[in-house]
């Protein structure tokens, strides 16, 4: 369905690089122009786990401005699948550019307010949604881990030593630790604000018991999650200028600000060569106020 030759390997070499670190993005952003990223990775099996139980309906769960909800629809609409989400908070008089686009692309969207939202894993959605598959918010169960895993398999990555990426639910990171070899280290840039639960949850998904080495960086969520600051944008208008690669300002913005932050601390050593992943996510921009962007 996709043309995994879209996603591209390029090398980067921006002004606050020292010449003794290389660096590259792999750009899954570039996968497909609506289920861009991440987010199809993680669906991958749990879509083929639904059509194995010969289930047309696929119904999630997740917030206005959600890539996850934004990706699922596109995603059914060209697998010819019925979807719905299940939405946190009363519909706004407005939808938002997520939900509008997810609407007009067919999919249900069933609001609960927040209170029921937060309650939502011990309601029976069976009872609701009968014959549905039910994917988990941000697409994280072990499905989704084992979808990510074919992320490194995209471009010959074996030379990278470090493999970088964003984290929100951590099932990314996940599949990535099950897919590097031993001596690559990876670090999880962590969007969320005291998130330390996250590090049993990238455990839980973890299949084996010599992973390679890795690790959540807890420093870098600026400010909190979606928190978007001067400093962020201009760090992203200035990664464009000089890369041509436009950041989200959830996840890839603050992955790279984190990760120029560490250079800038010594915290890679000379020789090291990192992996950025370009987990997509570029929906999110257009809820943002016009201009702060210069893409
Ligand atoms: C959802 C998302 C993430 C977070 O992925 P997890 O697997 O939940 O950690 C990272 N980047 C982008 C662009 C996303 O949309």
């Amino acid at each position: 369905m996709f043309d995994y030759r879209n996603i591209q390997l390029q090398n980067i070499t921006p002004t606050w690089l020292p010449g003794t670190i290389q660096a590259a993005m792999l750009r899954l952003d570039l996968l497909h122009s609506e289920v861009s990223g991440n987010k199809w990775f993680k669906l991958q099996c749990n879509i083929a786990a639904a059509k194995a139980d010969g289930k047309d309906h696929i119904v999630t769960f997740g917030g206005a401005y959600s890539n996850h909800l934004a990706a699922t629809a596109a995603a059914c609409r060209l697998l010819g699948m019925r979807c719905t989400a299940v939405v946190r908070g009363e519909a706004a008089p407005m939808l938002s550019h997520t939900l509008a686009l997810a609407k007009q692309q067919g999919m249900q969207l069933h609001f609960v307010t927040r209170e029921v939202y937060k309650q939502k894993d011990s309601i029976d959605w069976k009872e609701v949604f009968q014959d549905a598959y039910f994917v988990p918010e941000g697409g994280h169960n072990a499905a989704g881990a084992e979808g990510c895993e074919e992320i490194l398999s995209m471009h010959d990555v074996s030379g990278f030593t470090h493999i970088i990426c964003a984290v929100g639910t951590g099932t990314t990171l996940a599949g990535l630790i099950n897919s590097a070899e031993p001596p690559q280290q990876l670090k999880g840039y962590v969007v969320l604000k005291g998130a330390h639960y996250l590090s049993e949850e990238v455990k839980a998904l973890l299949k084996y018991r010599s992973a390679p080495q890795w690790e959540l960086v807890h420093e870098h969520h600026g400010g909190g999650y979606a928190k978007v600051t001067p400093a962020l944008t201009e760090c992203m208008n200035h990664f464009y200028n000089e890369t041509k690669i436009p950041l989200d300002v959830v996840y890839t913005g603050k992955l790279v600000q984190g990760f120029k932050k560490d250079i800038e601390s010594g915290i890679y050593p000379p020789g090291s060569r990192v992996l950025l992943i370009h987990s997509g996510g570029l929906q999110g921009n257009l809820s943002l106020k016009p201009g702060l962007l210069h893409y």
